[in-house]
This record gives C-alpha cells, sequence and structure tokens, in this order.
C-alpha cells in the first residue's frame, strides 16, 4: 500500500522515481508527488503548496488530508518544524508527539461542516505509526522521543514572550503551526496518522530572537536523518496492521468522500483542472 508524507520542504529529493500530478478536490488543486522511500510506494504533499505559496493559516488542510484518503491512502506521516519550550527537548531533536492543544482561531477544522460529528481525540495520534517511528529512530541511534505536547498557534508570526510562559503553563513542550487541523481531519478520515517534529529552535524568550532562516538551516541539517528515520520506519509502517481507534470513522469518511466525489462529478469546483485520480 501506499503511504502518506504532509511535509515543508526538502523531503521530496528523497523520492525515488519521482512522478507529479495535481490532484483536483472540492476543497482547491493539491500537488502530489508519488513515488518510493525504503522500497515503499509513497505519495507526498507538500505542504505548503509547490512552491512554498501558502502560509500556515491558509495551508489547504482539508485537501491535503481529503488526496490522501481519495487516493486510497490509509496510513500518513506528518513532518513539521517546532521549536522547543521544554528544555529537555533541544533543537536537533526529533519527537514523535503524542498531544496537541489548539491555538489555532481562523481555520475549517473538520470535513463534516452540516452536521455534528464529533471525533474521539484522547489519543489523536496513531499510536502504531507513533510506536514504529520511535523504535526506528532508536535503532537508528538517533535523539528521538516518544512523547510530547503540540501547541499549535495560528501565526505566520513567531509567539511572543508571553504566549510562550502561557504555553508552559499549559503544559505544552513544543510549538507549531501547523499540526491543526492535519492530524484531526486524518482522524475524520480514518487514516492512521502520526506527526514526527524536528526541534529547529528555541521558543521566544528562551533565545533571543526566532527567525524563519534559523528554522530552515535546522531542518536542512536534519534532513538526512528524516531520511533514514522514515526508510527505516516506512517497510515497517507498511506491513503493521490497523488500529481500531484510527479506523473508528473509516466508514463514514468512505461514505462522504463517495457523496463529495458524487457531486464533484456533477457540478465542477473549479475550470481548467485535471480530474480526480482514480486508485494509485
Ligand atoms: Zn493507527
Amino acid at each position: 500500500m501506499t503511504i502518506g508524507l504532509i511535509c515543508g520542504s526538502g523531503i521530496e529529493e528523497f523520492i525515488e522515481g519521482e512522478e507529479r500530478s495535481t490532484m483536483r478536490t472540492p476543497y482547491g488543486d493539491v500537488y502530489l508527488i508519488h513515488g518510493e522511500m525504503g522500497g515503499v510506494k509513497v505519495t507526498l504533499i507538500p505542504r505548503h503548496g509547490l512552491k512554498h505559496e501558502k502560509p500556515p493559516h491558509r495551508v489547504n488542510y482539508r485537501g491535503n488530508v481529503y488526496a490522501l484518503r481519495a487516493n486510497m491512502i490509509e496510513k500518513a506521516i506528518g513532518i513539521s518544524a517546532v521549536g522547543s519550550l521544554n528544555l529537555f527537548f533541544r533543537p536537533g531533536d526529533l519527537i514523535v508527539i503524542d498531544q496537541f492543544i489548539d491555538f489555532t482561531k481562523g481555520r475549517a477544522t473538520t470535513f463534516y461542516e452540516n452536521e455534528a460529528v464529533h471525533v474521539d481525540a484522547t489519543e489523536p495520534y496513531c499510536p502504531t505509526i507513533r510506536r514504529i517511528l520511535h523504535t526506528s529512530g532508536k535503532r537508528l541511534a538517533l535523539r528521538i522521543y516518544d512523547h510530547g505536547t503540540y501547541i499549535c498557534t495560528e501565526g505566520p508570526r513567531f509567539e511572543t514572550k508571553a504566549e510562550i510562559r502561557l504555553f508552559n503553563l499549559l503544559g505544552a513542550d513544543v510549538v507549531g503551526m501547523t499540526n491543526i487541523p492535519e492530524v484531526v481531519l486524518a482522524r475524520e478520515m480514518g487514516l492512521c496518522y502520526a506527526t514526527l517534529c524536528v526541534v529547529t529552535n528555541w521558543a521566544a524568550g528562551i533565545q533571543e530572537r526566532v527567525s524563519m532562516e534559523e528554522v530552515c538551516v535546522l531542518m536542512d541539517q536534519k534532513k538526512e536523518d528524516v531520511k533514514a528515520l522514515l526508510g527505516e520506519a516506512l517497510p515497517r509502517i507498511d506491513e503493521a496492521e490497523r488500529c481500531p481507534g484510527c479506523l473508528e470513522m473509516d466508514a463514514k469518511a468512505e461514505r462522504w468522500i463517495k457523496e463529495l466525489k458524487a457531486h464533484q462529478d456533477t457540478k465542477p469546483l473549479h475550470n481548467n483542472q485535471e480530474t480526480i485520480r482514480g486508485k494509485q
């Protein structure tokens, strides 16, 4: 089976036999990069678009997750850069987060706008993918941790010192701008989804200033580690059984995708776009 990757930038260069496509979704176009990593078929979605043109508050989260599910992808990994506000997690560390706190403000956080669907988020990330990512990282002797609470801000600005002090009191370990609603939508689509965080900097107030340049430099330095980790983890994720918790929304998602596809077939939402892709 194909495994989905939703990433910032840089990881796509490690995909072998790369083939690109654009998929029309009810939420707008999504760019997909298909190929192989670690001998496993993958479909990578550049979270911010091909040219990194969408800032965190304008990322097409619903389109991205919809595109995975509509391509029959059942397992996915999100890769995100984060700042650390817990002195235990240092820049360069990898964290397979297990909890989130949502401080976003104006994002569409559900596929189900016209009915009350309350997805369980007690354990929001897939336990199987989390375990495999962590044990794979350990095998490679990477500095990787199997827990951490991610607080998601609206962005695109970085946080103030006061906000970071507050987030610390709330129990957050790392801060970022893109994990919400990605993880929530993945749950709504019945995907096995987990997030691998790369700590790129200390949060505001712990270090003097926070800059995007520094985030990019560290992400670049960690690319090889992430590649090695994915190479180790993907074959094991590919073989793993789906988990009951992640599957809870599967049948509902299946019906929803059918409805959306039927709607899309009879009433195109956009012109000049490729038709929806079928099964891989
Ligand atoms: Zn799962």
